[in-house]
Formats: C-alpha cells, structure tokens, sequence
C-alpha cells in the first residue's frame, strides 16, 4: 500500500474507505491483490450496471481490438461510432418515439453537463440555471456550480455563477409545495431571481442521500418549465441507463426533457463515455464550439452497443422490477426495524439506508467499513455521508444479491453491540 501513500495525491479518495489493491473483477465479485473476494455494492458509482468484464460485452471489445480498429478517432466519422448510433436510435430513441440529436462529449460526465449548461446559456441568452438543493452534477467549475455539496464547492472558490438553488423535495421541503414556490419566485418581478436559461435536476438525486422525486412533482417541474419558457436538462448520468427500471429514468414520470445527460454505464464496460442528448431544434452550435481529443473512445462505442444488444436480447427491465422488489422487502422487513429512526428509500436498484437520525455521526461509515471486512463494497452518500448506498450492478446474481444483503445485516448487528 506504501507506494500509493507515497506517490498519489492527498486527493485520493474511495482507495481510503476500501483500502486493498484491487486485481481483478467477473460479474459482481471484485478480488483483491492478496485473494479476498468482495461482493460489489458500487458498482463503480454506476458505471458498471452490466458487472465487471460481461462476457458478451468483452467479447465485443475483444475482437474490435484483435481487428486492429481504430482505437481513437476525436469525433470523425468511424464504423464504431456509426454501429454506435444506428444502435441507439433503433432500440432507445426510435422504440420510445423520442427525437434527440447525440452530442458526444468527454470524457466523462462533468463535461456533458458543462456542454448542455453552454448550449442552454447560448440558446436562451440568458445566464440563470435553477439546480436543487441537494444535487450533484460533477467537479468541473459550472457542474461544481449547480452541485450543492459545500464540502466540495469550498475546494473552488467563486463557484456561484449565476446559478440558484432550488428546493428538492426531500425533509421538510417534502411538506412544502416546492413547485408552486419556484413559480412564485418567477412569477415575482420583486424576487430578485432571474428567469434561468435552464432547470437542471435528477429524478434521483444519488449522491444526494437517493431523495426519489415523486412523479407528479417531475410532471409539475415539465410544466412550469413549459410555462416559463425554460428549457429543462436531466441529468440521467447515474441513474440513467436501466438503474431505476426504465432506461431513463424520467420515463416512469412521462416527461420528455429538453436535454439529457448520459455517462457512467453507457460504455457498457466501465470505459470513459458522456453524452448530451438534445432536442433537435435547440442544436444549434457551431462546428467545433464545444470540443475536446477525447470524445470518440471508440472502445466505449464498441462497449456501448453490445451492451444495447445485450439489453434487446436480455430481460434486463424485468429483471430489475424482481430484484427490486427484492431489495425494498429485505430493506423494510429486516433493516427498518433495527431502530424507528432508520429510513429506507429508493426505486429500482439503488437504495439508500439513511442513519443520520440513529447512532453517533459517523455510524454510517461505521457500517460500511464493516461491510468491506466481512467482504461488501459499498458506499455511503448524503448530508455528512449519513446514508448507505445500495448500487449492484443490474447482472448481479440472484444469490449474490441476498449475500450481500445479509452482510449489511451482519454489520448493523456487529456495530450495535460494539
Ligand atoms: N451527475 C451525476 C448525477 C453524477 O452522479 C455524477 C457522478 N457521480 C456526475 C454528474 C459527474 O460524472 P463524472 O464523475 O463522470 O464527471
């Protein structure tokens, strides 16, 4: 472990809550170096939705590198990016009847989300964005502008640009009509909130504690951005891709947002991929205005749509209504009960343990550090990291599943009679 101590950045920073050099990965089992096997819970932050090296993916990549292809290629036109979109448009935009221009970004998702607050700002020559309280959107300046977590935003001083926090419905703000708030803050020449070019929120905010916006305050959020005239971003990079169900999560609301944000498990594979998906009338950039070397990883097409193969073939959706019903019963049956103040959220598979109202403040990671002992990656998120996160990947088998469950179980028992 020395030399990582030694030569790495202070800013290091999951190696420190599971601390083992990782050396290989099959499915939802990670092992380390010395031979300890870890069931995954993370699921690298929800990059690897298929699992760690899925045979049909990586037999995909396999071959693409044995041919020689093209390995990078910025964004010219290549046979990978185009089976890539033929892809993509037949199974995710043309099946849901929904009309987006792709803009490839990258490499990863901060810098989806810096294109869609740009090109929002372009289109509206105005310079607001509404983002919620609560809301993580990435570590570059404007996504670290519109993320609420102040322990990360002291690290970039000056970070306010224009931009107003809203409330989420989450804690008291579920009590309170959040909604009919931010219409009378626009509708108030006196407010001293300015119209903003765009809203930009997740369904789920994940790192945010899994706070699950209820449908009828999406559908609302659509409307009054209708109203207004102001254009509304999803930023679907975490819990897009099949996490809550669906493959975007807005689809249960029936919504249709005017951009979307994609990264994390798009590749398929766990490699580097961020996309904005706008509506056709709103592309209007200029050739070259939003760029970057590494925005055609051709490896990611490659990953990208044999995992969009894979998801046609497979009965991954139905698959994940199982297992989440599976998750909510293990979760409310035999982790609620431990203590009335442990709170029990989520939707699909990412599901939040919330303990801030139960133990001392750092029992969450208590628990987590616990879970890595008895061999369970997980991860805390939230106000303070008071809440544990459920995020397997979607493969994960059935048995593993239960496993890791009964590790949580385990740890909340071995931390209490401490
Ligand atoms: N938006 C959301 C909702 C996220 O969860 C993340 C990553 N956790 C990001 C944006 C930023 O993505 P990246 O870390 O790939 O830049």
């Amino acid at each position: 472990m020395n030399i990582f101590e030694q030569c790495e950045s202070k800013v290091r920073s999951y190696c420190r809550n599971f601390p083992a050099v990782l050396h290989r990965a099959k499915g939802s089992i990670i092992y380390s170096e010395s031979g300890e096997e870890y069931i995954d819970f993370f699921a690298g932050a929800g990059a690897l939705n298929y699992g760690h090296n899925h045979d049909y993916i990586k037999q995909k990549v396999m071959s693409y590198l044995d041919a020689d292809g093209i390995a990078h290629g910025l964004d010219m036109y290549t046979s990978a990016k185009e089976k890539f979109l033929v892809k993509f448009n037949e199974i995710i935009l043309n099946t849901k009847q929904l009309d987006y221009r792709i803009q490839f970004c990258g490499p990863t998702g901060t810098n989806a989300v810096e294109a869609a607050l740009k090109l929002a700002r372009k289109i509206k020559k105005r310079p607001g964005i509404f983002s919620f309280m609560g809301a993580y959107h990435g570590m570059t300046l404007g996504s670290l502008s519109i993320t609420g977590n102040t322990a990360i935003r002291s690290g970039a001083i000056g970070t306010s640009n224009s931009v107003t926090f809203m409330p989420y419905p989450y804690g008291f703000m579920e009590s309170f009509d959040t909604i009919e708030f931010m219409e009378s803050v626009l509708n108030d020449v006196n407010s001293g909130i300015e119209k903003p070019a765009a809203i930009i929120f997740e369904t789920v905010q994940a790192e945010g504690g899994i706070i699950v916006a209820p449908i009828e305050w999406i559908q609302r959020l659509r409307k009054l951005c209708d109203k207004h005239e102001i254009l509304l971003i999803c930023d679907d990079i975490q819990v897009g891709c099949g996490r809550t169900g669906s493959f975007f999560s807005f689809e249960r609301a029936d919504i249709v947002p005017d951009m979307i944000v994609l990264s994390k498990s798009i590749s398929g594979y766990g490699f580097p991929m961020s996309l904005l998906l706008i509506k056709p009338e709103l592309d209007i950039w200029e050739p070259g205005e939003h760029t970057g070397t590494f925005r055609g990883n051709q490896l990611a097409f490659v990953g990208g749509t044999a995992a969009l193969e894979y998801r046609e073939s497979s009965n991954l959706e139905q698959d994940v209504k199982v297992k989440e019903s599976f998750l909510k019963h293990f979760l409310i049956e035999n982790i609620a009960p431990i203590n009335e103040n442990i709170k029990i959220r989520g939707i699909g598979m990412i599901w939040g343990i919330d303990v801030a109202n139960f133990g001392n403040s750092s029992f969450a990671k208590e628990l987590t550090s616990r879970c890595f002992e008895l061999g369970l990656i997980i991860e805390t998120v939230g106000r303070n990291d008071t809440v544990i996160k459920i995020l397997p990947p979607l493969t994960i088998e059935m048995a593993t599943l239960q496993k890791g469950c009964l590790i949580i179980k385990q740890a909340f028992e071995d931390c209490l009679s401490k």
